[in-house]
């Protein structure tokens, strides 16, 4: 049994901590409980439920998700449905706050998983030495491993790749709204992901709870004041989203990165510290949980832990790259606009289906070692 680390208390970090946990080690999850509640949702991809399954948290991940039907993709100009693409797979969306919860029930329940609440300042790992890392406090926690969660600006990154970053994807936002289903139209409820393409912007938006989870993509020199207005006019099957009265949070999108490198001696990376993505395919948590799930696979019943990081980096890093790179181009078919918007929209119309569920295939297939 080995003594890991695992710093950041995100949804990757929680869901790693509990792997390492579960492989049979005592862990130290380094993680400030959230100091504001987490706003918005998520889905989680069939390959998220592998996961999740991996990570024996599945059954409590359905109480708390609602699971979608279809995923729709419309005009936003003129509402025409482009593609309907029934679900057969397990696919569902999360309040942010009831996923938060559900992990960090999980982790509480751990004995083996200590939390320390608060963030690390150092890595140290000397050429010659053993590993350890000093919180913010001043104090040194010796480990044989840390699993770095930390997000993309946290030191794990750092640590590992040098600080990398991934090529500006060229400023681009999301706006994102939590409105009561009770306020709109009842066909906002029905459970499904819909994807609305228009011109250099999209929408998307699906249940959660009682409220609709909402996003609007764009770049960042179209977020005027008059945004809303611009992006779903009167005249768009979307136009009561445009209320001015909506209060909206904006994000800037992650560009696309992945370190060729996942490790540096007994630390690796996982979740947004080893692969940001723009949300085009709603993969970032669900990667992050893959990556949990690989390493209960990877650590579990050994004390080699430097074999088993090992490991799981090159399996990963391999895997991960490819998700990275659809979801940047998905980005960039979706922010088309013009003549060739509209030859996307028709072809989209003529694939249909088959064309979306053949582009979806690799990305929501389950790590056989998961299965
Ligand atoms: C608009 C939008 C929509 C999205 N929709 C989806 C979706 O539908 N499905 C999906 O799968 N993904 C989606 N994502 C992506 C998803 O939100 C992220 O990939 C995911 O939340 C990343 O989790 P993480 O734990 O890796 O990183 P983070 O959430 O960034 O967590 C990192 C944690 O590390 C902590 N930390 C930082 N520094 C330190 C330190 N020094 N010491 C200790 N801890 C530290 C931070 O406080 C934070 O808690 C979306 C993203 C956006 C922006």
């Amino acid at each position: 049994m080995a003594l890991l680390g695992v710093s950041g208390g995100g949804i990757a970090g929680m869901a790693a901590a509990l792997a390492a946990s579960r492989a049979g080690h005592d862990v130290v999850l380094f993680a400030r409980p959230a100091d504001q509640p987490f706003a918005g949702g998520l889905q989680i991809a069939p390959n998220g439920w592998a996961a999740l399954t991996r990570l024996g948290i599945a059954e409590a991940a359905e109480a708390c998700s609602l699971r979608l039907n279809n995923i729709t993709v419309r005009a936003l100009d003129s509402g025409a449905t482009l593609i309907h693409l029934p679900l057969a797979q397990h696919y569902a969306s999360f309040s942010r706050n009831a996923l938060f919860g559900m992990l960090n029930d999980a982790v509480g329940a751990r004995a083996s998983l200590t939390r320390v609440p608060c963030n690390l300042t150092h890595i140290d790992q000397p050429p010659a030495g053993s590993l350890s890392v000093i919180d913010e406090t001043g104090t040194r926690h010796h480990l044989d491993g840390l699993i770095a969660a930390d997000g993309g600006d946290g030191p794990g990154k750092q640590h590992v790749t040098s600080g990398q970053r991934g090529a500006d994807m060229g400023a681009k936002l999301a706006m994102r709204a939590q409105i009561p289903l009770h306020s709109l139209p009842a066909h906002f409820a029905l459970p499904a992901s819909q994807l609305w393409l228009g011109r250099g912007v999209h929408v998307v938006h699906y249940p959660i709870g009682d409220d609709l989870n909402l996003v609007a993509t764009l770049p960042a020199s179209r977020a005027r004041a008059d945004w809303q207005q611009t992006v779903m006019p009167a005249t768009s099957p979307l136009a009561v989203l445009g209320d001015p009265a909506i209060n909206w949070a904006r994000t800037s999108i992650s560009s696309a990165f992945t370190s060729p490198c996942w490790r540096r001696g007994s630390v690796v990376l996982a979740g947004d510290a080893a692969h940001s993505m723009p949300p085009h395919l709603a993969q970032g948590a669900g990667q992050g949980l893959q990556d949990a799930a690989s390493l209960l696979a990877w650590l579990d019943g050994t004390d080699n832990i430097d074999t088993a990081f090992a490991g799981y980096a090159r399996e990963r890093a391999t895997d991960v790259s490819r998700i990275v790179q659809k979801a940047d181009i998905s980005g960039r078919i979706m922010a088309m606009s013009g003549p060739v918007a509209r030859l996307r929209d028709l072809a989209l119309n003529l694939g249909g289906p088959r064309l979306m569920q053949s582009w979806l295939a690799e990305v929501w297939a389950a790590d056989p070692r998961l299965v």
